[in-house]
């Protein structure tokens, strides 16, 4: 199958549009049949920043506070998510363990660290303040969080 990422068709009439840049907050519409045919990103850098920080925050409050709690007759129990994983880890599924303490720890955890740390280096580019050592420094960094990033997908 060949993609043209210049061009986008409508979903209603089926009609074929060149795509061009839209600006922030922009929408393009067919107008022969209304159709939304795409939108801008509604977020820049900073938004997407904010949106990670309070991911880690919520990310951290997910790790610490308990998941699961049962009471019966007077007793209680709670675990948290690195609890259940460390259960798993002492039983006869074993390999369970390592493959959920990936799945609901270390991935997320990567996933926003490098987020965050691309980000920054996106704004810290994108302002007038960068000299030209940290704008090389932050091209380089964002191409080795590219790599992971590509590299954790396989
Ligand atoms: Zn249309």
């Amino acid at each position: 199958m060949r993609t043209v990422p210049a061009l986008v068709v409508c979903e209603h009439c089926d009609g074929v549009y060149r795509r061009r840049a839209p600006g922030m907050r922009e929408m393009a519409r067919r107008a022969q049949c209304s159709a939304v045919l795409y939108l801008a990103s509604q977020l820049d850098v900073d938004r997407w920043l904010v949106l990670t920080v309070a991911a880690a925050i919520v990310f951290v409050i997910a790790n610490v506070c308990p998941v699961i709690r049962i009471s019966l007759q007077g007793l209680h129990s709670e675990t948290t998510l690195w609890q259940s994983a460390a259960v798993l880890a002492h039983g006869a599924v074993a390999p369970i363990a390592l493959a959920t303490a990936v799945m609901i720890v270390v991935a997320p955890l990567l996933q926003i660290a490098l987020l965050g740390w691309v980000l920054a280096f996106a704004r810290a580019g994108l302002s007038g303040s960068a000299s030209p050592t940290i704008a090389a420094r932050s091209l380089s960094s964002f191409a080795t969080a590219r790599r992971i990033c590509r590299a954790s997908r396989r």
